[in-house]
């Protein structure tokens, strides 16, 4: 099989550290295992900025949008109201939930290369007093935007609402404090910028907030709340649990302690996107969000000229290396990279020099 770098917002390239983890099989009723659960939940908490008195880490099955659909199933009851702030296909895929659960919503939509306006979200909490919740994502994969948590926290705060956050792109690779933005659910996944494999989602969770979820779930394996229950006893997982993924997941785990933690891992991913954004402009890819909402995480270019034929270029780029993203957008043809993962300056450069061939121009 070819081997090449994924830039893409996950899967992602991960070490061979990581991915040797899952040669061995391990039992989940063993405490060997149970305890790595345990390391794994004490770990992301910690990385979250919440006190154990205050928070818990809940493991969930699953790809990243299991962890979602489990919260919002969990958390909202059918007394609840949600308002769902949406710039994007992943927050509208929350949107597809709440209809599928037949939860109460109101959804809060704005263009996907613009923020959500302050004045705008306080008129709908004023005058809607029935909401409960307020979900949104934080880095928008679907663009690349950044999204204001720290706004929304604020508004959160102000009208005593519970605030869920969808930050699966933006968690491990860059520092949100749960505490200090007082959010009530926070949502990754495994394969993100932790940089593990695919598997299980995580949610940290207000216990406060979570405790009062008893009872909630319309359905069986959704259940947040009963997956806590099971999960904070001794680290038994309910129904099996992803053994290999979370193995690998808790050498990740300790491989963002050695490169420094968060801060460390941030100015990793930043630089790259930086080189990234100024080496392809200088080629004529431009790109959809501004510099100044744009995350660290990934970028969507859009298509140099009208005659740009994204198949070919994916396949001259994927040959020399490396795997490219397509665009997510129906009104604009772009296309995505991703700069996340066990991806290092070199490697940014290197692409950015095969891209410069691919485009036939010479001059740096
Ligand atoms: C990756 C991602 C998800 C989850 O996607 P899955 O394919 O279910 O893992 C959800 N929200 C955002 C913002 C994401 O980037």
């Amino acid at each position: 099989m070819n081997q090449y770098k994924l830039l893409t917002p996950g899967p992602l390239t991960t070490t061979s550290s990581v991915k040797e983890e899952m040669l061995s099989d391990r039992c989940t009723w063993d405490n060997d295992y149970k305890n790595i659960t345990q390391k794994i939940r004490a770990k992301l908490l910690e990385l979250a900025g919440g006190d154990r008195k205050e928070y818990t880490t809940v493991l969930m099955q699953g790809s990243g949008t299991f962890a979602v659909e489990a919260v919002m199933n969990s958390a909202i009851s059918n007394d609840d109201k949600v308002l769902i702030i949406t710039n994007g296909a992943y927050g509208e895929r929350i949107v597809k939930i709440a209809k599928y659960i037949g939860l109460a919503f109101k959804e809060y939509s704005v263009a996907y290369d613009e923020y959500p306006n302050e004045e705008e979200i306080r008129s709908i909490l004023k005058e809607d007093s029935d909401i409960t919740h307020i979900v949104m994502v934080h880095c928008e994969t679907t663009t690349g935007i950044l999204n204001p948590i720290g706004m929304i926290s604020k508004l959160s705060k102000e009208f005593r609402k519970t605030f869920i956050v969808d930050a699966m792109s933006s968690f491990g690779g860059m520092e949100i404090d749960v505490h200090e933005l007082s959010i009530d659910y926070l949502i990754s996944s495994a394969n993100k910028c932790i940089q593990g494999v695919p598997g299980f989602g995580f949610v940290i969770a207000s216990i406060e907030k979570l405790i009062a979820c008893e009872g909630n779930s319309r359905s069986l394996s959704f259940d947040l709340y009963d997956q806590w229950k099971e999960m904070n006893t001794d680290g038994k997982w309910r129904f099996t649990s992803p053994t290999h993924t979370v193995a690998a997941f808790a050498k990740a785990l300790d491989e963002l302690d050695e490169e420094g933690g968060i801060p460390a891992r941030f100015a990793r991913y930043q630089n790259n996107n930086r080189i990234l954004r100024e080496r392809l402009g200088k080629l004529g890819f431009h790109a959809y969000i501004t510099d100044e909402k744009q995350s660290p995480i990934i970028t969507t270019f859009l298509f140099p000229k009208e005659s740009f034929q994204f198949e070919d270029f994916y396949d001259y780029v994927k040959d020399r290396g490396f795997v490219l993203y397509p665009g997510k957008l129906t009104d604009v043809n772009t296309f995505r990279i991703g700069n996340i993962g066990e991806i290092y300056e070199e490697d940014i450069q290197t692409l950015c020099n095969v891209i410069e061939k691919y485009m036939g121009v010479t001059v740096k």
